[in-house]
């Protein structure tokens, strides 16, 4: 198994693409792209806007309320939970996008897994708790803060790449969560219902499985090339 330290959280974005690509306006009819959110208040729209168009959706950043209207689905991305719980308040967002997370499919990355999560540490305002389980927050401590290696995740792909940068630990999960991505044996992708997350950062590599997966079998969506 090969494992390759990622030195910081910029270091690990050397497959950018261009983030200055025109998002596809939404068109009517049997031709329109699902609208698919993507949290904007702190942490990677861009790359998460650009697997989303690649996998025929139409991404829509959300920094207030007004931007969930005909929103299908919402991406929480990474970034840090501690200042994306505070933007959530000064906002107005949080009790929106809480309703939101009740009623419509979700899918949390590293940060967004931890907004996600019933109990996490250190932190300066309660989480959503759409996903049973308990994360520490940086769990894989200083000496491998950073890295990234092959995911066992069957249902999405057996050669899934994740880049965990500073990622949570899953330390546990109610019986009514599905483990479906592990890493050494330890959770690292959960689902409960239409809300799914993951502790390491998908849009970081340039496949786009994991986002075709969500969309599909978790939101139920069909994306525009396949109509
Ligand atoms: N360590 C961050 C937090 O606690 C998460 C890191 C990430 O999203 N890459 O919120």
């Amino acid at each position: 198994m090969t494992r390759r330290r990622v030195s910081s959280h910029r270091g690990g974005r050397t497959a950018r693409p261009a983030t200055s690509r025109p998002v596809p306006a939404a068109v009517s009819g049997p031709s329109a792209r699902p609208r698919v959110g993507v949290l904007g208040l702190q942490g990677d729209f861009a790359l998460h806007a650009a697997a989303l168009v690649a996998v025929g959706c139409e991404p829509v950043r959300i920094s207030l309320p007004e931007h969930l209207e005909g929103i299908e689905a919402m991406v929480l991305p990474g970034g840090e939970s501690s200042t994306m719980l505070r933007l959530l308040d000064s906002t107005g967002l949080r009790a929106p996008l809480e309703a939101f997370v009740r009623t419509r499919p979700v899918l949390g990355t590293c940060a967004g897994l931890i907004l996600l999560s019933r109990e996490a540490d250190r932190l300066p305002r309660p989480t959503f708790g759409a996903i049973d389980m308990a994360v520490e927050r940086n769990g894989w401590g200083r000496q491998v803060h950073s890295f990234e290696d092959t995911i066992d995740a069957p249902t999405v792909a057996r050669d899934l790449r994740g880049v965990f940068i500073r990622a949570p630990r899953i330390r546990r999960v109610g019986k009514g969560v599905e483990v479906f991505a592990n890493y050494q044996g330890e959770p690292v992708g959960v689902r409960q219902g239409r809300v799914a997350a993951i502790t390491f950062h998908p849009e970081l590599t340039e496949d786009r499985r994991l986002h075709a997966w969500f969309v599909r079998e978790v939101a139920g969506l069909i994306p525009a090339e396949a109509r």
